[in-house]
């Protein structure tokens, strides 16, 4: 008899574990959705004669044969990453070149070649994102590129932020690494050259992720939510949908960890399980959608904004991902920001993008808006903790899994998350157990963003 696998949320992890199980005569898959939509925070959509992505989403990998499986899926271009961080009133390359830094901002340079080689910044206790940065790439450097970029992006005070943040968000360790990465011309472990993208966004990707699941049989239940996990010594008794009563051999959760641990029902200190997985806080992010009458904005596919003057920390330009996303005499800019966009930050916006020479007032067609509530996971000190309290809890459920990004409430990336989700199949289908789960996800821990 077929397995019965059911998975929780169709953002990309949760789609991509649908697709391995579906193709498997072995197991029964049923994809569960609360939104009407797929995609999750990768979700895609048409408007007008654009289609466009929730903010930029580039596909590139360093895990081996990830983007091959891709291409089972979808075709995919490769594109020149070009990329740019505003600072100071100039555009530079990003990673920062230090040749530019010294040219556009020689008292900067002189500055931050002072930090490093009087050591004077490695002096600090290793214990928040702001102490591990400086400790790292000195204090000039960390107020240039990293401090305001955090209050704008966690909304949070640097110094309340565990140092983790920084590891898993800064491919790189130190000033020293970047600067051989440069010399040496070895950026490929901090930035890529290129990146990959279907013709016509992500939207095709998880268009044929939907068109493989079906055809392979696969169930995929928009708009529905299971209401309660009732256990059994630590395996799924039943799970409930609206009133029917399922027992799946496996369960594959990919939403949030305190949604998850709020649906199972009978679990010892629950009250206490509760208030640790509910500390694990995320940032709203909100996209301002410009549609300009023109046919190209940026030079970049997208340009970083860490200074506090401006609303909004990074603009991305669809067309640059793929000319087959827009029409031919328009274009659209992604302006992404964790202020509210009312008509007030709106207009304030606009005339910043202005004052750069990014646009004038004239060109937009139109514009609007669109956001997200749970998307960036803010890692306050002390955060693991709670973290590894709500996984555990997880782990000692025989048939559950929990992956994907707010899964384990991380930053991974779409080929992190295709490559989690295929890991995932291998383990259930090799008949391993939560013992060897362990190793698998120590593993997941250990990924890092290139960008
Ligand atoms: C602005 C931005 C830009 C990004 N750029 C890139 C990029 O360039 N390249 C890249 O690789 N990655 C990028 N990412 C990261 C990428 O979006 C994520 O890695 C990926 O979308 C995470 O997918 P997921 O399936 O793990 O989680 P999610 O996409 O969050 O999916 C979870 C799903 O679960 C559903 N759900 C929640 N609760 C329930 C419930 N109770 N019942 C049923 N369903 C539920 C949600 O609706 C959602 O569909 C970016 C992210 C952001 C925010």
């Amino acid at each position: 008899m077929k397995k019965k696998v059911i998975i929780l949320g169709a953002g990309i992890t949760g789609l991509v574990t649908a697709y391995y199980f579906s193709q498997d005569k072995d197991f029964e898959v049923t994809l569960i959705e609360k939104n009407k939509y797929v995609g999750g925070t990768a979700m895609a959509f048409e408007y007008k004669d654009f289609i466009l992505d929730y903010g930029p989403h580039k596909i590139y990998t360093v895990l081996p044969g990830i983007i091959n499986e891709i291409e089972k899926v979808t075709p995919l271009l490769k594109v020149k990453k070009q990329n740019s961080i505003y600072l100071k009133n100039n555009f530079f390359d990003f990673p920062l070149k230090i040749s530019q830094i010294a040219q556009k901002m020689p008292f900067t340079a002189l500055s931050s070649g002072i930090d490093i080689f009087t050591k004077s910044f490695s002096k600090l206790p290793d214990d928040s994102y702001e102490n591990f940065l400086i400790n790292r790439f000195g204090k000039t450097m960390y107020e240039l590129a990293f401090k305001d970029y955090a209050r704008k992006v966690w909304t949070s005070h640097p110094q309340e932020l565990d140092k983790e943040l920084a590891i898993r968000r800064v491919a790189i360790s130190g000033v020293f690494e970047l600067i051989k990465g440069i010399l040496f011309k070895d950026t490929g472990k901090i930035s890529a050259d290129y990146f990959y993208y279907p013709p016509k966004g992500i939207k095709q990707l998880l268009d044929s992720l939907v068109k493989e699941i079906k055809k392979n049989k696969g169930k995929i239940l928009l708009q529905k939510e299971i209401s309660e996990i009732k256990l059994k010594s630590h395996k799924i008794d039943y799970i409930k949908i609206g009133n029917k009563k399922i027992k799946p051999d496996y369960l594959i959760s990919t939403i949030y960890l305190d949604s998850l641990l709020d649906l199972v029902k009978n679990q010892k200190n629950i009250n206490e399980q509760k208030e640790m997985a509910g500390n694990l806080h995320y940032q709203k992010l909100n996209i301002l959608y410009l549609i300009l009458n023109k046919k190209r904005a940026l030079k970049d596919c997208w340009v970083f904004f860490p200074e506090k003057k401006f609303l909004f920390h990074r603009i991305s330009e669809q067309k640059a991902f793929s000319e087959q996303t827009s029409p031919e005499n328009k274009t659209a800019l992604m302006v992404e920001t964790t202020k509210e966009l009312n008509e007030l930050n709106i207009n304030i916006i606009i005339q910043q993008l202005k004052s750069i020479g990014i646009l004038n007032e004239n060109e937009i067609q139109e514009y609007f808006t669109k956001s997200l509530d749970r998307v960036y996971p803010i890692y306050k000190k002390g955060f693991l903790k709670n973290l590894h309290f709500a996984l555990d809890k997880v782990e000692s459920i025989e048939d559950v899994y929990t992956i994907g990004r707010p899964g384990l409430f991380n930053y991974n990336n779409m080929d992190q998350c295709w490559d989690m989700a295929k890991k995932t199949f291998e383990h259930i289908k090799q008949g391993k157990t939560k013992q060897d789960w362990q190793k698998t996800k120590n593993y997941f821990d250990s990924y890092r963003i290139v960008d």
